[in-house]
């Protein structure tokens, strides 16, 4: 079911990790963003979109991870960008034959893997680097990129309707999740990320993370700072006190912590390794 955050924006919420798919209404169709996870939630939205006589102008994933990359024949064959960095690291992962093979095996924990359609996987068109808009017949879109979750990692700003689509970023119920594998400094890299969200911040009324409850204008300073909190944390060696950590997590995230540990462990073996912090 689409609910409206805000004047021509609407929220889709995957049930897998709370995932929220954005619909931005443009003048001849509608820009989505990370359009879901499952078949038939996909499936409902392209319902949804026929219901109100919308359909998919241009696609967006945010990042590079795999559920922010899936589409469906039914959402139809719109351009579907990601900035240079993201399509090159989706470029990459696909280069290997198994790479959805391993997906579908990743997903096996989880009960949904067949359920999570792949044949339209990943075919993202790269932005030019350093592109500000989003190229669309629509309102302005502003590509806020960064080095923080994943390699091109982006957050949009929807400045006329003071929306901010985080990606996997701002969250209230995921803990900030470094990309530990790509970058020099992972800590560092979070930390200029969130000051890049912060100079928006005063603008936005709705804010949409990737994953968990839309915020309103009271959530995004107050998430920004316990994500920087949470980063600082991890860089200092202490266990935050950060309410999706532990037990004080909503029921069904308690794996957030086992991320929490995960990262902290690999922080720590970094920084025995070559003396830095992060
Ligand atoms: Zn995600």
């Amino acid at each position: 079911m689409l609910r409206q955050v805000a004047e021509g924006v609407l929220v889709h919420e995957s049930e897998f990790c709370q995932s929220n798919a954005v619909v931005v209404q443009g003048r001849a169709g509608v820009l989505l963003i990370d359009p879901g996870v499952q078949d038939h939630e996909m499936a409902c939205l392209a319902n949804d979109l026929s219901d109100l006589g919308q359909t998919v102008a241009a696609g967006f994933s945010t990042h590079p991870d795999w559920d922010h990359l899936l589409w469906h024949p039914r959402l139809g064959a719109a351009p579907r960008y990601g900035t240079a960095r993201c399509a090159a690291t989706v470029r990459d992962q696909l280069s290997d034959p198994g790479a959805k093979a391993e997906i579908t095996a990743h997903l096996a924990p989880t009960g949904i893997a067949d359920q999570v359609p792949l044949d339209l996987y990943g075919l993202i068109t790269a932005l030019p680097a350093e592109t500000a808009q989003i190229p669309w017949d629509g309102t302005q879109v502003r590509i806020i990129e960064h080095q923080a979750h994943a390699p091109g990692h982006a957050a949009l700003f929807i400045e006329e309707r003071g929306v901010l689509v985080a990606g996997d970023m701002l969250s209230d119920v995921l803990v900030p999740m470094l990309d530990l594998d790509d970058t020099a400094d992972p800590i560092e890299d979070y930390l200029a990320a969130l000051r890049l969200l912060e100079g928006v911040a005063g603008d936005v009324d709705v804010l949409v993370p990737g994953h968990g409850s839309v915020g309103g204008a009271d959530q995004v300073h107050a998430r920004i700072v316990r994500d920087r909190a949470y980063v600082l944390a991890l860089r200092e060696g202490h266990v935050p006190s950060d309410p999706r950590v532990g037990p004080s997590a909503k029921p069904g995230w308690e794996w957030v912590s086992d991320v929490h540990n995960g990262q902290a462990q690999r922080l720590a073996r970094r920084s025995e390794r070559d003396g830095t912090p992060g």
